[in-house]
């Protein structure tokens, strides 16, 4: 996994982990309006409403609606493909609760302070589109919901609402430009952060490949060799090892020069890549020599496509050598998870290799197992 994908899982991670506190919230939220409704119910003689109704327009409907809002929210997260669909689906769904709230409490001032929560958590996401919108959308239904009136209360008294209003804006407003500020300085520090990793992301590949031919060196063919041999033993399976030398190369470098040699290694390099696959691996092993480690593939399966790479590189026209075929010969060791050493494992395919150069040259060779 890439830096960015990483990057990536991290924000949708936390939405998620976001998400999951609304289902707290949400219970909270519920099991204070169960526990005010029974306090009033029991031990108050003013409870004159009718307990059936106000259960189901205090706790039943208001967290149904506030579920709801969280599980759409949540099924938002599972299929979109918008980044900033996600971000809108966190805020609304709290944007929704909070204006549950104080729609069924306008006739407590405190509950506008609750419109604070989605700036806050629109802080958390890091975008400052989305912190604008939250900031936005939670003033308005502030506003709103302190001029809804009580669903039972008689008490309300419009004007008073006008100091909460006001003072809820400006708590708001306050809120809102520091959330500003750590949402610009959180996206400064991302950045650097995320800079630094694909730094070094980009060295960690660097050192792992060979910059020539853009094939994994020498060193990341034994690491993968040693962990292929780890991966036989845990899964009772069995890899194949190939190593591949160029024919008389020194001669293409004698007749044509250095860069031409370069120019048939590189090429040889890219059919080589074109063969390659999630269980099929080539490697530059050093010089004129490459290698391949094949994931779960039997004997015949790996000489079919070892015979089709040499073939490929026999038929490929060099314009500097119009007269002259490129030819490889290949060796190729079926390891079945026998207690070897990764060297030990190399010595079999680079025996067989040889064994090829003996007979001729241009050829493939199994080693006897
Ligand atoms: P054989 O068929 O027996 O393998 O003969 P060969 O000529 O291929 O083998 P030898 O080991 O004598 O020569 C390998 C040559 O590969 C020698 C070296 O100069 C050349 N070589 C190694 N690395 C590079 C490289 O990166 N670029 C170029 N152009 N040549 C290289
Ligand atoms: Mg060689
Ligand atoms: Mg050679």
């Amino acid at each position: 996994m890439n830096a960015q994908d990483e990057y990536l899982q991290l924000k949708n991670h936390w939405r998620d982990k976001i998400l999951s506190s609304y289902y707290v919230v949400v219970g909270i939220v519920f099991l204070a309006e169960l526990v005010l409704f029974l306090y009033m119910y029991i031990l108050t003689d003013a409870f004159h409403y009718n307990p059936v109704k106000y259960v189901f327009l205090y706790v039943i409907i208001p967290t149904s609606i506030n579920l709801i809002s969280v599980g759409c929210a949540q099924f938002i997260q599972k299929y979109s493909e918008s980044e900033l669909v996600k971000k809108y689906a966190v805020v609304c769904s709290l944007l929704i609760i909070c204006t549950v709230i104080c729609t069924i409490h306008s006739f407590f001032l405190i509950s506008s302070a609750a419109f604070v929560a989605p700036i806050v958590v629109s802080c958390i996401l890091d975008d400052e589109k989305v912190t604008k919108m939250s900031g936005i959308a939670s003033a308005i239904l502030l506003v709103v919901t302190s001029f809804l009136p009580p669903i039972f209360d008689d008490a309300w008294k419009p004007s008073q609402r006008w100091y909460n209003v006001i003072a809820g804006l400006v708590l708001l407003l306050v809120v809102y430009y520091i959330c500003q500020s750590l949402c610009s300085y959180t996206k400064e520090k991302n950045e650097i952060i995320f800079q630094t990793s694909l730094t070094q992301e980009r060295m960690h590949n660097a050192i792992r490949m060979d910059a020539m031919t853009g094939l994994f060196n020498h060193s990341e063919f034994y690491h993968c060799l040693e962990a292929g041999i780890r991966w036989c033993h845990d899964n009772d399976k069995t890899i194949s090892v190939v190593v591949i030398d160029v024919d008389f190369f020194k001669s293409v470098n004698d007749t044509y020069g250095h860069d031409k040699g370069d120019i048939v290694l590189i090429k040889i390099a890219e059919i080589l890549k074109s063969q390659c696959s999630e269980r099929a691996k080539a490697f530059r092993y050093g010089g004129e020599e490459f290698g391949m480690i094949l994931y779960d593939y039997t004997q015949e399966l790996t000489f079919d496509l070892i015979e089709n790479i040499r073939q490929m590189i026999y038929q490929e026209k060099f314009s500097f050598m119009p007269d002259r075929h490129c030819s490889i010969s290949a060796g190729i060791y079926q390891y079945n998870g026998e207690d070897m050493s990764s060297e030990e494992v190399f010595e079999k395919a680079d025996k067989a290799m040889y064994q090829a150069k003996q007979n001729g040259r241009n050829r493939t060779v199994c080693a006897d197992i």
